[in-house]
C-alpha cells in the first residue's frame, strides 16, 4: 500500500484513538497516553504489511492480521469513537474520506 493511503488511513485511526483515550484514560489535550500511542503504532505496522490493495474493510477481511488483544482494543476504540462522532454529527470528514 502506498504512503498516501497509509497516511489517510492513519489520520482516521489517530482521531478515533484520541477521542477514546480522552474519555477512557483521562488524557486531555496532551495527546494519547503511552498505551494508545502503542495501539496507533501497531495499527500502522499492520497497515504497512497489508497484502491487499485496495485494502478491504478489516471486518470483511479474510486475513486477521491483528493480534487478538490489539484487535479487541481497536474494536473498542472504533465502537466508542464511531458512536461519538455520529452523535456529534462529525461525520463530514469521515464521509469525505470514504468518498475520496
Ligand atoms: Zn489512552
Amino acid at each position: 500500500m502506498d504512503q498516501t493511503k497509509i497516511a489517510k488511513e492513519m489520520k482516521i485511526v489517530d482521531r478515533f484513538v484520541r477521542v477514546f483515550c480522552r474519555h477512557h484514560h483521562g488524557t486531555n489535550g496532551a495527546g494519547p497516553c503511552a498505551e494508545c500511542l502503542d495501539l496507533i503504532a501497531y495499527a500502522r505496522k499492520r497497515l504497512e504489511k497489508c497484502p491487499y490493495d485496495p485494502k478491504p474493510k478489516c471486518k470483511h477481511c479474510k486475513t486477521h492480521c491483528y493480534r487478538p488483544d490489539y484487535r479487541a482494543r481497536m474494536r473498542a476504540v472504533m465502537k466508542f469513537s464511531g458512536i461519538y462522532f455520529v452523535k456529534r454529527g462529525r461525520l463530514d470528514w469521515l464521509i469525505r474520506y470514504v468518498a475520496s
